[in-house]
């Protein structure tokens, strides 16, 4: 084609039709990505600061597409939200990790948590509470055992609706965390509104210690926080011996990170529950 000089059409005209064809095979990608048996989970060990030992896992959702490669949740789970795909693959998630968990339990008669992230998606769902229930009670793992990890945009709809949800989903046995602590909102109102279990510090304030000191304050105070809410404190993006030495100092309950391994595969994964029974 004839070059037609330099008007701002022509200028980026080229980059959002890329985007928009990315975008497109993406979306058509995902769509089949489920029944295609593409997406899988990995799990990252969380490490009690006391006993050393892993207590739970997070359950990570991946994305392997043969002509993609292999696709970041940062980038799929956001497209997932917006054309509904959240659901089906939210249930996916929650089935299998919990099915993992129960049968780990049943192999290594041990009880270890598995963490698993809701979308705000998701948790508007009318019939939500009860999808929760059936998913779980049919994999046989005891309902104690699994965490739900919340965003705090989530909890901020401040809904009747939204309580009534966390409510049951608490009476039920559930942990209720809040993954991100500290980057959502600056309204902490809703903390004493829901039933929140957990806080996990978020990695932008635990990167920076012990150096830091607007992270070491942050961090401090998130830890305070916690301890006079009897809630529990989960630090996330854990990469160093030195951040965990402070966070064991300064009385966190629970480290996940690099430092003690990368979200791996189930098998891997078992690996540390073999070594904490060996203890
Ligand atoms: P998240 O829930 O905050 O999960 C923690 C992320 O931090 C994970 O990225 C994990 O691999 C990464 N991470 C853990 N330890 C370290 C560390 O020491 N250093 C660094 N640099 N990173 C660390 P991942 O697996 O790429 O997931 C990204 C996000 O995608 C998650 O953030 C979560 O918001 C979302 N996501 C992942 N799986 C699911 C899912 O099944 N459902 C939903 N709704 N969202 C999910
Ligand atoms: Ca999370
Ligand atoms: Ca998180
Ligand atoms: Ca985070």
């Amino acid at each position: 084609a004839k070059n037609q000089g330099k008007n701002s059409y022509q200028m980026y005209q080229p980059e959002m039709e890329s985007k928009n064809i990315l975008r497109f095979s993406l979306e058509s990608a995902l769509r089949r990505a489920l029944e295609n048996n593409e997406l899988l989970l990995h799990y990252q060990p969380q490490v009690d600061l006391i006993s050393n030992q892993t207590t739970g896992f997070e359950a990570l959702v991946r994305w392997n597409n043969a002509e993609l490669g292999l696709i970041s949740p940062t980038d799929f789970i956001p497209i997932a939200e917006e054309i509904g795909l959240i659901i089906p693959i939210g249930e996916f998630v929650l089935y299998t990790a919990c099915l993992q968990a129960q049968q780990w339990r049943e192999r290594h008669a041990v009880d270890i948590n598995i963490s698993v992230n809701l979308s705000g998606r998701q948790l508007i769902q009318a019939n939500i509470v009860e999808r929760i229930l059936a998913i779980v009670e049919s994999t046989g793992l005891p309902f104690n055992l699994l965490t739900i990890e919340l965003t705090e945009s989530i909890l901020m709809d401040h809904s009747k609706e939204t309580l009534d949800k966390l409510e049951k989903l608490s009476q039920s046995g559930f942990t209720i965390s809040i993954d991100d602590f500290g980057t959502g909102y600056s309204s902490m109102s809703y903390l004493k509104r829901y039933p929140i279990d957990t806080l996990k510090i978020d990695r932008s304030f635990v990167s920076g210690l012990p150096e830091d000191a607007n992270d070491v304050a942050i961090t401090q105070a998130i830890i305070a926080l916690a301890k006079n809410l009897d809630m529990k404190l989960v630090a996330e993006g854990v990469e160093t011996e030195e951040q965990l030495e402070f966070l064991r100092v300064h009385k966190c309950d629970t480290a996940q990170g690099y430092l003690h391994s990368r979200p791996v595969v189930a098998e891997q994964a078992e690996q540390f529950i073999l070594n904490k029974n060996d203890r």
